[in-house]
């Protein structure tokens, strides 16, 4: 990915940031772009929560090369909401106006098996896998591995979708047909103690802003909540922020990363102890505390690196519990709107469908209430 043009310091308030995705995550970096005296423009395949707060919008395919390249000319610089970013689109804009983070974090974040094989040619640990192209390979790891197990696309999977838990007893090659035939990882299911995510910044010249770990609880495969402080001694918290600033070195990256842990608890050694689940490179549903727990949340962050400002202070000023809200949930907006401490974010979307992450409430308590 050659030819990417370099921006020469910090883009000056009225600049304009492109941001790829209309989604809430797109909604809340313009927010806090805008906030800034930064101008944004989407660019999006459907209009999303987004278009209701950007300066500017393109609704086009995202393998529209006259519509991307007109958006690059119009923009300082390009950044993304999520990281199913089709290489062609990215390798266009690169070519183009600067782009962070750097395309290659996208490839290997888009793929489970080039994701575990780079986090593991780290040294850094992961789960134990397999990587699964056909139906013998999947009976094959399920034997290895041994059940329980996690059979994952290796693409395209958010929210726990794409995926199929496997016992002793399952049709591995069954399970893997169902997924639709595609290149997986079998995944041993770990008994984890918790989960623990690190959000961090990564500026240009290789500051990092790592936010404290969130403890983040799942349901059905969806982020449902999380508190902040983790149940974790300072000396993990080093070690999962080292895992994540490693990984950010490693990527050359710019912007904000996300890097989901499983931690194996207090009785295993700390070098053992904390395994990466997947990284996201972009904001992340389990650093949304951050919007209204820390002075500079994590979607100004990811403003400010792309733009190559001094990161903000990462720090926190309370403790905080985030709670999304899922489909019907967000109907309760009026009880959370009168509740003491409560920070409610509705993203706008007009049907609440099952599933569908339509806003976040965050509860903030003083800081230390939590240990
Ligand atoms: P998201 O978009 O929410 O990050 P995803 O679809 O990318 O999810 P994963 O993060 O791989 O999928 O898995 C979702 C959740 O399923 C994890 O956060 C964890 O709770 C559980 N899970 C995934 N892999 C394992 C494993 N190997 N052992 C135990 N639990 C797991
Ligand atoms: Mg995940």
């Amino acid at each position: 990915m050659t030819g990417a043009p370099a921006l020469r310091g910090p883009l000056p308030p009225g600049s304009t940031i492109g941001i790829l995705g209309s989604g809430q995550l797109a909604r809340m970096l313009i927010l806090a772009a805008t906030r800034l005296g930064l101008r944004c423009h989407v660019y999006a395949d459907a209009k999303g929560p987004a278009c209701d707060v950007a300066a500017a919008m393109t609704i086009a395919p995202y393998d529209d090369t006259t519509w991307l390249t007109a958006f690059a000319s119009e923009v300082d610089v390009v950044t993304f909401e999520f990281e199913n970013v089709p290489e062609a689109t990215a390798r266009t804009l690169a070519e183009r106006v600067p782009v962070r983070p750097n395309p290659d974090a996208f490839r290997i974040a888009q793929d489970r098996i080039a994701e575990k094989s780079f986090i593991a040619g780290l040294g850094l640990a992961v789960a134990p896998f397999a990587s699964v192209y056909n139906a013998d390979e999947a009976k094959a790891a399920l034997k290895k591995l041994a059940a329980p197990a996690i059979l994952k696309t290796a693409r395209l999977g958010y929210d726990g979708k794409g995926q199929a838990s496997l016992t002793a007893r399952s049709d591995a090659a069954a399970a893997w047909r169902r997924l639709g035939s595609v290149p997986c990882v079998l995944e041993k299911r770990l008994a984890f103690k918790q989960e623990v995510s690190v959000v961090l910044a990564r500026g240009v010249g290789g500051t990092v802003a790592a936010y404290d770990s969130p403890q983040n609880t799942h349901a059905g495969g969806i982020l449902r909540r999380s508190i902040v402080p983790a149940p974790l001694e300072p000396a993990a918290q080093v070690r999962a922020r080292d895992i994540a600033a490693r990984i950010a070195a490693a990527l050359n990256y710019i912007g904000v990363l996300a890097v989901e842990l499983f931690d194996l608890g207090p009785e295993v050694p700390l070098e053992h102890r904390l395994l990466v689940n997947e990284m996201a490179p972009r904001v992340h549903n389990s650093g949304h505390w951050t919007l209204d727990a820390c002075a500079v949340s994590q979607f100004e962050n990811q403003i400010r690196a792309v733009a190559d400002w001094p990161l903000g202070d990462p720090a926190r000023h309370s403790d905080a519990e985030m709670l999304n809200l899922i489909g019907q949930e967000a109907n309760a907006w009026r009880e959370i709107a009168s509740e003491a401490g409560a920070c409610l974010h509705l993203y706008g979307k007009r049907e609440a469908r099952e599933g569908r992450k339509m806003g976040h409430v965050t509860r903030l308590l003083p800081k230390g209430t939590r240990g």
